[in-house]
């Protein structure tokens, strides 16, 4: 019997898991980061790198496809209110969740000086980064959107927003012209899409790989050959841990389940059973940029949303919609003001909510952008942005579990959306 891609990514993750706490035990780090963790590596490089070409030739084919460009107002007009309306949801149940379990009241003094000794210069690197966040004027964030050289944008992942942008920019002109005289063009892109998606296929056969090497190398990272360590963070940080998960939970089981109901006819577990290989490697690479191409195929290929919807709305979701992040920062902020013995008043959860939809929007698709945005947060509400170094141990755990929730508000939103268009076609979770 041919075991399922999912199936084979789960092994390859059990096995990292087995194999880090091994080599934990037996200072093998070095061993580790030398042999082992390149390989994860190349696999997440093998995925950034065929974001860029994905989302451009899916996106202007899509975009071309258009018969009016109303349409492309009406799609982009009913994706950014989804968006923004369950991230809005998301940052309410972390606030809910995190006021009801108060997790930062029973940090010991002791623990909370040790764990700010231990990350002071973590926290003066993520707050400079702020910091610089935070000096951009109000109308930044849509000058950034326009690239002024489009090589200059490709050259790197973080500027996913600006290529879409062109995307969008060179479909409608291929539109305004008569199909004459942009059928050769068009016919570019048409290929390059096939080839992309075949290359996507040709990489997913290295995923239990990778997988592995990741998973083993977050182990290596996380532990540094003492896994006494790793026990003692937990056991300080694990309600806040738990306190994250259940609000990351809540948003996953019930936001998106009623969201499809409202707008679907999809059963929820085709729905889950179609995007779960994209959600285990959105959990091993905490990566939403580099999960892209694996949740653009399954949402096309085994969910049946057409390639016009998927090419617009995931690309987009991946770089603005991160509801698992906007969820775990609302729950960090409250966490540590809780830890600092700080008290928040009405205004400041308003606050939180407001600042949270944004910071989530302005957060990149890459390991712990999340945790950079939270200082803006924190500085928002007056709680000092050093409290940081309470939660940094653990971040990078709760990066891998909130990254699954971000790619999965994707995934739903763009299943929504193509209903909603009538462009949601057969389920098929058949090819792998
Ligand atoms: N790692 C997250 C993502 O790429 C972003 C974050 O919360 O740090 O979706």
């Amino acid at each position: 019997m041919k075991l399922k891609l999912h199936w084979k990514i789960i092994i390859g993750m059990v096995l990292g898991l087995i194999y880090g706490i091994i080599a934990a035990m037996n200072g093998w780090g070095v061993f580790t980061s030398d042999w082992i963790a390149p390989f994860g590596k190349i696999f997440i490089n093998l995925l950034k790198l065929i974001a860029i070409p994905l989302v451009l030739g899916s996106l202007v084919t899509g975009v071309a496809s258009l018969s009016d460009l109303k349409k492309l107002s009406r799609i982009g007009g009913k994706t950014i209110t989804i968006y923004i309306t369950t991230t809005a949801i998301a940052v309410t149940i972390g606030l809910i969740v995190v006021n009801f379990a108060r997790p930062g009241d029973n940090i010991p003094a002791e623990m909370r000086t040790k764990l700010q000794q231990t990350y002071q210069q973590d926290v003066a690197a993520r707050a400079s980064t702020a910091e610089s966040v935070k000096e951009r004027g109000p109308l930044q964030p849509m000058v950034d959107m326009v690239p002024s050289n489009f090589f200059g944008s490709a050259a790197s992942n973080r500027n996913m927003l600006q290529v879409v942008f062109f995307a969008i920019f060179l479909g409608v002109a291929i539109v305004q012209l008569p199909a004459k005289q942009t059928k050769v063009f068009l016919g570019f892109f048409e290929g390059l899409n096939e080839v992309i998606i075949k290359m996507v296929d040709n990489i997913m056969f290295m995923a239990p790989y990778g997988v592995f090497a990741l998973i083993a190398d977050t182990i290596n990272i996380i532990a540094k050959d003492n896994l006494a360590q790793v026990v003692e963070l937990l056991s300080a940080l694990g309600f806040y841990c738990i306190t994250v998960i259940v609000g990351l939970l809540i948003q996953t089981v019930v936001t998106y389940p009623t969201l499809l109901k409202i707008f679907t006819k999809m059963s929820i577990s085709d729905f889950f059973k179609g995007i779960a290989p994209a959600q285990l490697l959105a959990f091993s690479t905490s990566s939403s940029g580099a999960t892209l191409p694996v949740t653009m195929e399954r949402c096309e290929q085994n969910l049946g949303v057409s390639e016009e919807v998927s090419s617009f709305v995931l690309p987009l979701g991946a770089t603005i919609n991160m509801d698992g992040t906007a969820l775990y920062q609302a729950v960090a902020a409250v966490f540590i003001s809780q830890a600092l013995g700080l008290s928040l008043d009405l205004g400041d959860q308003l606050t939180i909510i407001l600042t949270a939809v944004l910071a989530s929007i302005g957060t990149a698709a890459v390991p712990g952008a999340g945790i950079i945005m939270l200082v803006i947060i924190l500085e928002a509400i007056d709680v000092p942005s050093a409290g940081i170094a309470l939660i940094l141990g653990v971040d990078r755990i709760l990066d891998m579990l909130r990254t699954v929730t971000n790619i999965t508000g994707d995934s739903s939103v763009a299943v929504s959306v193509a209903a909603t268009e009538g462009q949601l076609g057969e389920i098929n979770l058949k090819v792998d």
